[in-house]
């Protein structure tokens, strides 16, 4: 079952509109929430299923309209009455600079659950600093909601004697033995949120992790408990398996990173002079995140949404076509409707 690939998402124009006005108007038009609403409905009996709202790597320290689509989210997730709402890493510094992006955020009135990027803590603040601003009490963390567990990893945490080698990217053994106790005391479906992908190979003792993943099995029938794992970080449309659980990568709200090589003015001078690291970037027209529905008894259904390049694309930049995320199909303005079956621990 694959929900057809929404039409419902603001349109280019309704995000140019939402750009110039203080509030978007009408982000989503009635027809198109009623139709939503009725495949909701067809797909999902009662007990209604959880519904996130999430998105990734919207860096808005280095973007130009960051808080035009942080707000374009927030309106879209709003009229859309989902749940909860959640952010995958690499979202905004602690700083005055940040404080109405991070207003516009709060607007959203649930639950908004936040996961620590690598480059939260970037201009020299610490961990404890961006917790704060953010309002988040713990770097790593779990919950439980809508019939299953949520485990939030802080996949920035250097193994040890690795503190300063560049940006961190490890589990530490505290953290690794406290996800093994939080684990073996669940008994519903778990979903893992982490910024770097634990899929893909991005974290140190990433294998160490997903051997403590693995293991984790409901006692009675001996099914696996994570069941999926959602992260960001790649900037990439991206889903593998590996030991039977879904590793999905969530798009960037806001754009591929090219880098120095491929360096090209997309906006304007004026936001070249103002953001001087966009030029690295092959920019998504629209901003990217998607809506994921938790069904514990046995899918995750994420909808899609497709964008377009601002300017060209990284391939016709000539970014290499044998880089492991392009061969995979995930450089792409888009992030893909999917849903993931899992078996619920019993039945
Ligand atoms: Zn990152």
């Amino acid at each position: 079952m694959t929900p057809p690939r929404s039409t419902w998402l603001p349109s280019r124009r309704d995000f140019l509109a939402a750009s110039s006005t203080a509030l978007a108007g009408s982000l989503l038009p009635g027809r198109a929430l009623a139709a939503l609403r009725r495949r909701h409905a067809a797909a999902a009996p009662d007990p209604s299923p959880l519904r996130i709202g999430m998105l990734a790597d919207p860096h808005n320290d280095l973007v130009h309209d960051g808080e035009e689509r942080i707000r374009v989210f927030v309106e879209c997730m709003r009229r859309e009455h989902v749940d909860a709402i959640l952010q995958l890493g690499d979202f905004c510094t602690p700083k005055p600079a940040n404080d109405r992006f991070m207003e516009v955020w709060r607007r959203f009135r649930g639950p908004r659950h936040h996961v620590l990027g690598n480059h939260d803590m970037d201009g020299g603040h610490d961990v404890a600093e961006t917790l704060t601003y953010w309002q988040v009490e713990r770097r790593y963390r779990s919950f439980d909601a809508g019939g299953f567990h949520f485990v939030v990893l802080d996949t920035n945490d250097p193994p040890p004697g690795e503190e300063r080698r560049g940006y961190p990217a490890g589990v530490r053994p505290d953290q690794l033995a406290w996800l093994t106790v939080d684990l073996a005391a669940t008994a519903l479906p778990t979903v893992v949120l982490s910024h770097q992908p634990l899929g893909r190979r991005c974290v140190r003792n990433r294998d160490e992790v997903l051997a403590v993943l693995a293991a984790a099995k409901h006692a009675e029938t001996g099914r696996r408990k994570v069941v999926a794992c959602f992260a960001g970080h790649l900037h990439a449309d991206d889903h593998v398996v590996v030991d039977g659980i879904h590793h999905v990568i969530v798009n960037s709200m806001s754009y591929f990173w090219l880098g120095p090589p491929y360096a090209r003015i997309r906006y304007s001078e004026e936001v070249d002079r103002t953001h001087p690291t966009m030029k690295f970037t092959a920019p998504y027209l629209d901003p990217l995140f998607t809506v994921v529905t938790f069904d514990p008894r046995g899918t995750i259904a994420m909808t899609g949404l497709d964008s377009e390049w601002v300017g060209p694309s990284p391939l016709d930049c000539g970014f290499p076509k044998d880089a492991e995320l392009v061969q995979a199909g995930a450089v792409a303005p888009r992030i893909s409707a999917r849903t993931l079956s899992f078996e619920p621990p019993a039945g």
